[in-house]
Formats: structure tokens, sequence, C-alpha cells
């Protein structure tokens, strides 16, 4: 098969006419908002705005934020106060006509229902991560090993990507992240997967129980293509090094937020970011807002900022406006690789909840990782920010402790931590505070590693 994109027409599309055809979206999407729901009717109200009235582009980036995620989880708990569903005040139909249930993994708080979907929404959202799976090289005739966390209840989305892997007539190996890399292996043995999707964790923890489990490196099972996603930082050349010379593959890191925003990265040496896919189906990054005042930010090539989602053509669950807490830095000029989408391009940057300013100076803990990595292997990439008080503001120096890598001397790690320190300063902007730990010495996490130490009384 010769094709280069999954669907031609709209991944080849001019950035004008996808333009036209998104605001004509956009134009129905509030309007239906504004209609079927009590809590985007009172969002414009309280603005003293009606749909009617967003005729351009700059209408509608001057608009409020309408949702965060508080707003989502109360929207949600009202919503199973008042019809007995969690589906949210946001919701546009009936709940009967909700057909795929899932959540959020709820690591961070009480599981949001963002993943469900009504027929129609889902259909949507397998073409849209079936563009993404194209672009991060997956084939008719794959058979991908699915580590995400898959059970019910709390722990579900899991699942539901293997219904655009069906799409494309890729075989979904189910296995889920809790059944631990023993398990998986083991699975993989027998099912001879060519690809991998899961988070970055999922996959190390894969290349460390390899030869234990099945006796050979990870290299030897012939899963070549990696799919990887879930955590911050995941673009660090260090750490795709690492899991490329591993497994003998191709890494790839993709996005679907509620199954929207959807891109992935494509190949070549250098992380481009990742390619937006579906454009007609989200507003995401042409609409960024300051992280700390929420001002519209104007939107240019380099442009760094959270991101505000607006969904296209959902017919269910509705989010417009909504503030994801997601920091990311756009690009607009093509891609060297030559992917023909209108779309932009973007690379996570962090969360704003883990946004620190030190001295006035906005450090984003995923951009310190990266330092550290960059040290490999005289520091194992391990660290946490030491909080004393609640971010984002603390006081300098900001406190670190760092893995060194095995066999180093006394000497050696001073001058190290001469290094070390002045390449953060140099590309964050700040003096840190380092203290050496040994290898090993610090947690690790299956799924999200967390960047903090907290220490103060939350
Ligand atoms: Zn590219």
């Amino acid at each position: 098969m010769s094709q280069r994109v999954w669907n031609e027409k709209a991944e080849t599309m001019s950035r004008e006419e996808m333009e036209r055809i998104r605001f004509e979206k956009l134009r129905k999407q509030l309007k239906r908002s504004y209609r079927n729901s009590v809590f985007y009717k009172q969002k414009f109200k309280e603005i003293r705005v009606k749909p009617e009235d967003i005729r351009t582009w700059e209408d509608f980036r001057k608009l409020p934020i309408f949702m965060t995620k508080q707003d989502e989880r109360e929207s949600e708990a009202e919503s199973r106060e008042r019809t007995g569903y969690s589906f949210g005040m946001h919701c546009l139909v009936p709940p009967e006509k909700m057909k795929i249930v899932r959540t959020t993994s709820g690591t961070t708080g009480t599981p949001t229902f963002g993943y469900s979907y009504t027929k129609r929404d889902y259909e949507r959202f397998k073409e849209c991560l079936a563009r993404v799976y194209w672009l991060a090289s997956l084939r008719p005739g794959d058979r991908v090993l699915n580590c995400f966390p898959a059970l019910g209840g709390i722990h579900s989305s899991g699942g539901l990507w293997s219904g655009a892997l069906l799409r494309m007539g890729v075989v979904p190996l189910e296995v889920g992240a809790e059944a631990g890399p023993e398990r998986a292996l083991q699975f993989a043995m027998l099912t001879k997967p060519t690809a991998l999707l899961g988070s970055p964790s999922f996959a190390q923890s894969l290349i460390e129980a390899s030869p234990k489990v099945t006796g050979k490196e990870i290299r030897e099972m012939g899963i070549r293509k990696l799919l990887l996603t879930g955590e911050p930082g995941i673009e660090m050349p260090a750490i795709r090094r690492r899991i490329e010379e591993a497994f003998g593959g191709q890494w790839h890191v993709w996005w679907a937020l509620y199954g929207e925003a959807c891109a992935a990265s494509c190949h070549g040496k250098k992380y481009q970011g990742m390619h937006e896919v579906a454009p007609e189906f989200s507003i995401h990054a042409e609409d960024i807002v300051d992280p700390a005042t929420k001002e519209p930010m104007k939107v240019e090539e380099g442009t760094i900022g959270e991101t505000v989602l607006t969904v296209l053509d959902r017919e269910g669950l509705s989010f417009v406006k909504y503030a994801t807490g997601d920091v990311i830095e756009v690009f607009t000029r093509p891609c060297p690789c030559g992917y023909t989408g209108p779309g932009y391009r973007f690379k996570i940057v962090g969360r704003v909840e883990d946004m620190l300013i030190v001295d006035g100076i906005r450090v984003f803990p995923i951009s310190v990782r990266q330092v550290i990595s960059s040290f490999s292997p005289r520091l194992t990439g391990a660290m946490r920010i030491v909080l004393s008080e609640k971010p984002p503001e603390i006081t300098s120096p900001m406190r670190m402790k760092v893995e060194h890598g095995p066999g180093l001397e006394e000497n050696d790690l001073t001058e190290l931590k001469r290094e070390v320190k002045a390449k953060i300063r140099m590309i964050c902007g700040i003096m840190p505070e380092v203290e050496f730990v040994p290898p090993e010495s610090l947690s690790r996490s299956i799924w999200k590693t967390s960047m903090f130490e907290r220490k103060y009384e939350a």
C-alpha cells in the first residue's frame, strides 16, 4: 500500500479551505451548545453574548474560558444529582444516546467522562485516531500490543484505541498496563506483536524485564513500531535513543486529549513536534492563552502558552473554550518531513499546575528534566524538584535531587554538579541547588513518574 496519509482529502487540503470548513462547524457547535445545554447557555449569558454574535475568528478568540477541569468535574457532579448520569451538564444529547462510557485515568483526582461518546462521535473518534496511527507508521497487518491502563471503572480509556486499530485493519492485542511487564511479555511471546502502544515508562519496564521473562533481549521480540504517549517529556532525545536502540525500532509520540487535538510525530532524526492530523474536528493549537492570566496570546511560530480546546462536530459531550491545562509550543511553519496536512505542529511543554515561578521566571519541570537527561549516562535521568512551599511561586534557589550514574568518584561529582547547574541556568534561566543521590534511589512508576517531592502541608 503506497497511501501516504490515512485520509487523502482532509490531509492534503489547503489551510484556507480547512479554515472555512472549521468556522462553519464552529458556528454550529456554538449554537447547539447554547441551545442544548444549561451549562453553555449560562456561560453565554454571563458575558451577554449569543452564539450568533460570533461572526469572525477574532470574535471567537476574545471569548473567555468557559470551562476548566474543575468546572468539568462540577458539571458532572451536578448532572449526577439532576439526571443520575455522570456525563455533565455540558452533554448535548439525552443520556441514553451515550453509547461508549469511558473516563480519564483519574491519576490527578476524580476521573472525568470526556472519553464518552455517542455512536456517531465514536465513529469520528476512530477516524481521527486512524490518522494518528497512520502517520505514526502503523499499517494494515500490524499487530499492536496495547499496554494502556485497561481495567474498568476509573482506569478505562484503554480499550477505546482498539476501535481505531480495527478500522485500519490492524490487530489490537489487549494486555493493559495493570498486567505488568512480565505478563505483557508472556502474552507478547504468544501473539508476536509488531508494534507497541503505551507509555515510555511501560516501554522501559519491558526492556528491563525481557531477559528475565523471555530469556532474550527485547529487540528479539520483533516489536519495531513504538507509539508512545501519556507522559510529559517523552520526546527527550536520551529517552528516545534508549528506547529505539533497545527495541531496534522506530519511536513516535502521539496525542489525543478526549480523542480531540489528535496529533502524532513524524519520521526523521530530529523531533519536530506532533502534527495535528484532524483540524476539522477541533480547535486547539490556534487558541492559546497566557497560563497565568488566561489572556489570549498571538499565535505564531514558537508561541508558548496554554491550549484552549473547542470541539467541532461533536454530538454528545461539548467542550467549548475548555482550558486544557496543557502548555504547548506551537509551530506554524511547514515541517521538513513534507507532511501535507493543513494543521499546525506542537510540542508539549508542561502542565499549568506544574509551572513554577522562581525569581519571576517561569520554569516548567519538563525542561529541567530534559537538561538532566542530556547528561546520560553520567546522570540516570531520574530527578525530583523539592518543594517546601506551595507552587507556583517558590523561593530561590530551586532545590533538586538528582540521581548520578554508577561508578563516579567524588571529584567527578564536583565537576558534574558545576556543569549541570550551568546548563540549567543557560536553558531555564535559573540557578538551582543540586543534591546528588545514588543511582536507583528515587522511586519509579510504571505509568507516570512525579517530578516533585512535596514537603509542604497541602
Ligand atoms: Zn513532520
